[in-house]
């Protein structure tokens, strides 16, 4: 068991004494509220926070890293507060243990391959100062190393989640030590028996093994030192998944892995061009293998590895992998980010440590813009994807969203109708108002209500493009639904109003060349264009009526057309149209046919036969097929009664003044009564008019009185 000697003593190797002093006050603290807690293994809990510290000295981390990995279970695990930690340790150590507490909490549920990827962006999020982070990974390899307490099927999951996630953090952090440990100890318990059979097979040929490790050592080195080359050669077995995974992979047997050992030759100089002149001077010792070379100093690898790799056909004909690099090289090889607390000690060159930070940021995908290194290196709270967060779905999945993403934002990344019919959220089981920014690691779920929609103040609380065209979408939608619903009633009553049935038109060829001069698509948008008010429905309608009835703008005219149903009987009783009865007839408003007028008929929809006079210039266009020859009744001129009602100001003699217009057209007034409130009088008429065109007339006259305000054409009276 590690003892706080054993930590003290790597430490004051590389940290000052009044650090040592603080280290040891961590490790009372920690001692003290973990008091009485036993590990499943059945040892002090305190075990764990001191192998854990003693890890992170391992790795020659600063003072605030390998105290917050003693005190990193204290917040979760005790009644320890941050006030406390930082009260205690400061500011830094608070963080980090309140930012180790924030991860511990999460775990990765999903088994899918695809969301593994978000689940270590979220870590990395999360881990909002690296070290955080490297206090987790330190913290995973002694909860690896210690994973034979746990349940068999706890085992696996934590392996998996080792392997799938904390071991490739390990790796994109460049730090190759942690990596290998992860994968070997998730190796042993993933596959039990593919591990046993190769830790045998690796044990037997250790030996022979050992002997030719140190035969290739030697040789290598010998020969670089003819050239003066300082070097060290070391050559070590290869870490068991990495074999296994070869295996696997290559679908071969482990007498077929010829590299089971990985030769290295690592210069003492940090000259690049020395690592090349090592690689031909090797070549010459041994044929290459082609296709085998690889220049990972020219072109580094995505985690900043550096190193050159060649295999030969070493003295007994085996294949021989070697890796050659430089001293700093190796360093970021095996240490990777943690490596550069090294050079905070001062052992490198300023050149190396702006180029290690460099690396860094490079690493870390670190977008901003770093100012002062040295500020840099005392304060490191990167901000890792500052423009991301990541959150859990309730099956444990992992999503990313831009930062400032809400719930709703979430809702339609699920599904268009879970956005759409989203009521409320809960984070961490917690109800929130919807407009509540998402977290790195929250667990979020929708409440969703069947027939529940956006509203347009959604659009103020989303930031993902997803749900902006979704929610503008659906506005869209509605507005186009109401729109629709007006447009149709009030095209209907357009129509109508000309005695014409919409739905008569909708599937016509008409319409078609309508919808194409009106630079339409389709009818529904024609329709929902005049419920939008952008086309006039008189516009649409006088398209049907242009050759039968174009429109016309004075509105006696429009009454009289109104009311023509109600007197069908007129037109026919005046017109007579061969081999047809009892039609309805009706008169053209553009000619205006009178008795006595040569005239044709046509045949409408809908509203019968229209009379025009064969002068008319609309009826020379007209489907000469529709065409019918019609004849004025040659009989008695009919009367027919006519209500009619007429407003003006209340001035002396109206009455004569309008009865006098009315009789100058020949016409009998048979009623005629006056009411006056507020001096404006109402006068109503029932008159007998002959045909329509008369009581056009009378009405025109009646308007042009100085006194009229309106005059109508009665329906009942
Ligand atoms: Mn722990």
């Amino acid at each position: 068991m590690l003892r706080i000697n054993d930590i003290i003593d790597k430490a004051q190797t590389y940290l000052p004494p009044e650090d040592l002093e603080m280290i040891e006050k961590a490790y009372i603290y920690s001692a003290s509220v973990h008091q009485g807690q036993v590990r499943l293994s059945g040892e002090p809990y305190l075990t764990h926070p001191m192998e854990v510290a003693g890890i992170l000295t391992d790795m020659k981390m600063d003072t605030a890293t390998i105290i917050s990995g003693l005190l990193h279970d204290t917040i979760e695990d005790t009644l320890t507060t941050a006030e406390q930690l930082e009260k205690e340790f400061g500011k830094d150590v608070a963080f980090l243990v309140e930012g180790l507490t924030k991860l511990s909490r999460i775990s990765f549920g999903s088994q899918e391959e695809r969301q593994s990827e978000n689940f270590r962006k979220m870590i990395l999020a999360m881990s909002a100062d690296i070290r955080i982070l490297l206090v987790r990974l330190a913290d995973r390899i002694h909860n690896m190393r210690t994973l034979q307490y746990h349940q068999k099927d706890k085992r696996l999951y934590i392996a998996r989640e080792t392997i799938d996630i904390y071991a490739p953090l390990a790796n994109r952090l460049g730090i190759n030590s942690m990596r290998m440990e992860l994968e070997d100890l998730s190796f042993q318990y993933i596959a039990p028996d593919a591990y046993e059979t190769l830790s045998a097979q690796i044990a037997k040929s250790k030996e022979a093994r050992n002997r030719y490790t140190e035969e290739v050592k030697s040789i290598i080195f010998n020969e670089l030192e003819k050239y003066s080359i300082k070097c060290k050669v070391e050559g070590r077995a290869k870490h068991l998944y990495s074999i296994y995974k070869k295996m696997h992979e290559q679908h071969i047997d482990f007498d077929e892995v010829y590299d089971l050992i990985a030769f290295r030759v690592i210069l003492d100089s940090d000259k690049e061009k020395t690592c090349y002149e090592v690689l031909s001077m090797v070549h010459a010792l041994w044929k290459p293998v082609p296709g085998r070379f690889k220049d990972y100093i020219a072109m580094p690898k995505a985690n900043h590895y550096q190193s050159l790799h060649t295999t030969v056909i070493g003295p007994y004909g085996e294949r021989v992998e070697i890796q050659i690099r430089t001293k700093a090289m190796h360093e970021w090889a095996e240490k990777g980010i943690a490596a550069h607390w090294r050079y905070k000690e001062g052992r490198a060159h300023k050149d190396d440590e702006e180029n290690q930070i460099k690396k860094l940021r490079e690493v870390l995908e670190i977008q901003q813009d770093i100012k002062n290194p040295k500020e840099f290196m005392s304060d490191l709270k990167l901000a890792l994807f500052p423009e991301e967060v990541y959150v859990f779905t309730p099956q444990g999945d992992v999503k990313s969203f831009p930062k400032g993403a809400t719930p709703i934002d979430f809702a339609y990344s699920i599904h268009t109708d879970v956005g759409n019919q989203c009521i409320g959220a809960k984070i961490n089981r917690s109800i929130v108002p919807l407009r509540y920014k998402l977290q790195n690691g929250d667990r979020v779920e929708i409440i969703t209500q069947a027939g529940h929609h956006p509203s347009k103040d959604w659009l103020k609380n989303v930031v993902t493009t997803r749900a902006i065209s979704k929610i503008r979408n659906w506005i869209n939608l509605e507005e186009k639904k109401s729109s629709m619903a007006l447009g149709r009633d009030v095209l209907e009553k357009e129509f109508k109003r000309h005695h014409l049935k919409f739905n008569n038109y909708i599937k016509s060829e008409e319409i078609k060349k309508v919808l194409t001069e009106l630079s339409i698509n389709q009818l529904d948008d024609l329709i929902s264009q005049v419920g939008l008010g952008r086309i006039s429905p008189k516009r649409v309608v006088n398209y049907f009526l242009a050759g039968e009835e174009a429109e016309v703008a004075e509105p006696v005219k429009e009454k009289l057309k109104k009311k023509k149903p109600a007197s069908p009987s007129m037109g026919v009783s005046l017109i007579g149209i061969d081999d047809i009865d009892d039609i309805m007839v009706n008169f053209a408003k553009c000619c205006n046919p009178i008795p006595g007028d040569e005239i044709s008929g046509y045949i409408s929809r809908g509203r019968g036969v229209i009379v025009h006079t064969n002068k008319c210039p609309y009826i020379k266009k007209m489907d000469a097929e529709r065409i019918v020859n019609v004849q004025w009744n040659a009989r008695e001129e009919h009367t027919y009664p006519v209500g009619i009602k007429v407003v003006c100001d209340d001035v002396k003699g109206v009455l004569t003044e309008v009865s006098s217009i009315i009789s100058s057209f020949d016409v009998n007034i048979s009623y005629a009564q006056v009411e006056t409130i507020n001096l404006i009088a109402t006068c109503n008429f029932v008159i007998d008019i002959s045909n329509l065109q008369q009581l056009n007339q009378i009405l025109s006259a009646i308007r042009q009185l100085k006194f009229v305000k309106s005059v109508e054409w009665l329906h009942h009276f």
